[in-house]
């Protein structure tokens, strides 16, 4: 489960996230929505630790993510796998080398990490490309491996930003039926950010809408839909 309470980033005076209060439960598909600059960015920074919140808290599985430091922090930071727009692949890695390279940063064995290679290329429905670099892939391939790169290391949380941008419809679709899949068959808790409201109709369960650093409303996606 993530909380997030009373979340506030300031870069100077400009407070570019203001009181965010946001829960998904274990298991769900959330989403938060909103147009550009309300702050979905540095929402997903300070979600995935990249960023630390000026304040408030980030409780994921029970951890307040704002109040860890040093190793303990780096610990956490496997908890939340993050998948980027256009993937964010390392060019000069092939897919399975891209799968492969946050496990070895963790100096997880070699067989092990030959052995979760295989089940991540299989679960994304990409073992005929383990060998193929990012320019040989199409857009939906590449975020296919951009996912199972972000669950790698097991997280419990996937967070997704903007990962269907710059997709066609139906690309955009495959990668959404992958996120669902995932999460009936890992059981892990998804967060979407997305300034695509059809990503969010076809997708997510709850939904939270962000404008310049608030939210302004949330609740299920039929209701807020119907509303909005
Ligand atoms: P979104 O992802 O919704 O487009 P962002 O989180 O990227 O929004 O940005 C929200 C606002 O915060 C924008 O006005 C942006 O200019 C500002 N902002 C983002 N990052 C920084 C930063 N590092 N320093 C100063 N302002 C920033
Ligand atoms: P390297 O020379 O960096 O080991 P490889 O491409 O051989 O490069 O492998 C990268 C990682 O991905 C290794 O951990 C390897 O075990 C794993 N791997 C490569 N191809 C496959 C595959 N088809 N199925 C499962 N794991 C693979």
């Amino acid at each position: 489960m993530i909380e997030i309470s009373g979340l506030t980033k300031a870069y100077g005076d400009t407070r570019v996230l203001d009181g965010i209060d946001l829960t998904v439960a274990d298991g769900q598909i959330a989403a938060v929505v909103g147009p550009s600059g309300a702050g979905k960015s540095t929402l997903a920074r300070c979600i995935n630790l990249l960023e630390r919140p000026t304040s408030g808290s980030i409780t994921v599985s029970g951890q307040d993510l704002a109040a860890l430091s040093g190793k303990q922090l780096r610990l956490a930071r496997r908890e939340i796998g993050t998948v980027f727009q256009s993937a964010n692949l390392l060019r000069r890695l092939t897919a399975a080398q891209n799968i492969a390279l946050p496990m070895r940063h963790q100096g997880v064995p070699e067989a092990e990490i030959r052995r979760r290679v295989g089940d991540l290329l299989e679960r994304v429905g990409m073992l005929q490309r383990a060998n193929h670099y990012p320019s040989q892939l199409s857009g939906g391939q590449r975020q296919r491996v951009g996912i199972a790169r972000g669950l790698a290391l097991q997280p419990s949380v996937l967070l997704s930003d903007e990962a269907t941008s710059g997709l066609d419809p139906d690309a955009t679709r495959a990668i959404l039926d992958l996120l669902t899949e995932l999460r009936d068959d890992l059981g892990v808790t998804i967060l979407v950010i997305t300034h695509e409201m059809d990503v969010v109709r076809s997708i997510a369960d709850h939904v939270a809408q962000l404008d310049h650093g608030r939210i302004v409303e949330q609740g299920a996606v039929a209701d807020v839909v119907r509303r909005s």
